[in-house]
């Protein structure tokens, strides 16, 4: 087990062979941190702080009170809304940026963390996190999570020199953003399967002291739920270093493979077919959960059916990829052509394999274990096949692979077992 000093000092010497470096500096989880944030970012003197009218009430203003005449603030006027990170949010923040800006500082959570994560990378500024909630694992992480064109986007960026995150601010965050932050960690039993999986059948890179970094992280959290659901501090401390430890997983690796897999891919599918079609969907952590239940199910259903390769029907693929995506389906169709997954007969690796393939698949938590996880959190699995319905839920099943370039439990289903359904 390692700390979070040893975690943001990296590892050097991995078995793995590559370096695992982590570019955050200055790491700041507890009561009372914001406090200490004038001295923590002492040398920074030019400071555009980035908020929207709800963080801004939370603790922005205090923090730019605190900070006097070295920040200025932007403040997103979003009343009841919640900011998008667009164009025009990225403009917004651009034009603000001065020669002399010397850091960028943005106080909220996921939205405004991307935001400023992006703007940073693009501009060569340093950028720090006052954090306002735990709800999702990209603090610490590469990638900026963007909504451009209408569709959501993951661009390469840095991690924060900074992330301050007051435990007294992060227990009052919305209840539904709190199951958000713990779903996304308790969501990373499934994506650990995965990665072996892709390792297996693809000769994928594989990394098992951030595999086993990431599996402990999610036992831990799994054990917080009571404390978390009681807004405990101690509780929320911890959900919150390892939101943050698991984003630093994701800078060791370059990529987000040891936090997302076939369960973010039918989050991603949620969220995607919602804003295309103008349906409602639930936060990203919330997604994650319900959708590790349903990729459990996926594995049992492929544990107890002898694999039959299923052919692929161009034609058939491309209507529904068009019905599903809407206005997003040509980037999906690009993506996919240029893999070429859909198709290639990889059989020969597969049925060979199959023994050693089932191996991995029943490591994971079964169905039942992740519904419990479920209910330990305070949410219904019933709520959630009752609020997409059964219809959408076997579509995302099918065709979330399609979103993505990374072989996951999803494509093995889609290729090796005739369509599966998913009742709650
Ligand atoms: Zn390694
Ligand atoms: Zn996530």
């Amino acid at each position: 087990m390692y700390t979070m000093e040893e975690l943001i000092r990296g590892i050097q010497g991995c078995g793995c062979g590559r370096e695992h470096l982590c570019p955050i500096r200055t790491l700041e989880i507890s009561g009372g941190a914001l406090d200490r944030l004038p001295a923590l970012l002492e040398g920074f003197v030019h400071i555009l702080l980035v908020a929207d009218s709800n963080t801004w009430r939370v603790c922005g203003a205090r923090i730019a009170e605190s900070l006097g005449g070295r920040a200025e603030a932007l403040v997103f006027d979003t009343g009841d809304h919640v900011l998008v990170p667009d164009e025009a949010a990225i403009g917004a923040i651009v034009a603000r940026v001065t020669e002399d800006t010397d850091l960028l500082l943005g106080v909220g959570s996921g939205v405004i963390n991307d935001l400023c994560k992006h703007v940073s990378f693009a501009h060569g500024l340093p950028y720090a996190i006052a954090a306002t909630a735990p709800s999702m694992d990209g603090y610490a992480s590469v990638g900026a999570a963007l909504i451009l064109g209408g569709m959501k986007e993951t661009l390469s960026a840095r991690p924060p020199m900074a992330i301050i995150a007051d435990t007294d601010v992060l227990r009052e965050a919305p209840m539904d953003m709190i199951q958000a932050g713990w779903g996304d960690i308790v969501g990373k039993y499934s994506c650990l399967n995965d990665w072996k999986l892709a390792a297996l059948i693809r000769g994928e890179y594989f990394c098992q002291t951030v595999y086993d970094l990431v599996m402990d992280t999610a036992r831990r959290v799994e054990g917080l739920a009571e404390g978390v659901l009681a807004r405990d501090g101690e509780a929320i401390r911890a959900l919150m270093e390892a939101l943050v430890a698991v984003g630093v997983a994701m800078s060791y690796v370059g990529n987000s493979r040891p936090a997302s897999g076939s369960e973010h891919h039918l989050s991603h599918f949620f969220e995607i077919t919602g804003i295309v079609h103008g349906q409602p969907y639930y936060p990203h952590g919330v997604d994650v959960l319900y959708s590790a239940v349903v990729t459990a199910a996926i594995r049992r259903a492929l544990l107890e059916s002898a694999p039959q390769r299923q052919a692929f029907d161009r034609a058939a693929w491309e209507k529904e990829i068009v019905r599903i995506y809407g206005g997003a389906s040509q980037g999906v169709q690009r993506l996919q052509d240029r893999l070429g997954w859909n198709g290639q007969d990889d059989s020969g690796d597969v049925l060979t394999r199959w023994e050693e393939i089932c191996a991995v698949l029943r490591e994971a938590p079964d169905e039942a274990q992740m519904r419990a996880m479920v209910s330990a959190i305070g949410l219904d699995v019933r709520e959630f096949g009752a609020f997409y319905g059964e219809e959408k839920i076997a579509e995302a099943i099918r065709y979330a692979k399609d979103l993505k370039d990374r072989y996951t439990v999803l494509w093995l289903a889609a290729q090796y077992h005739t369509p599966i359904g998913w009742k709650a």
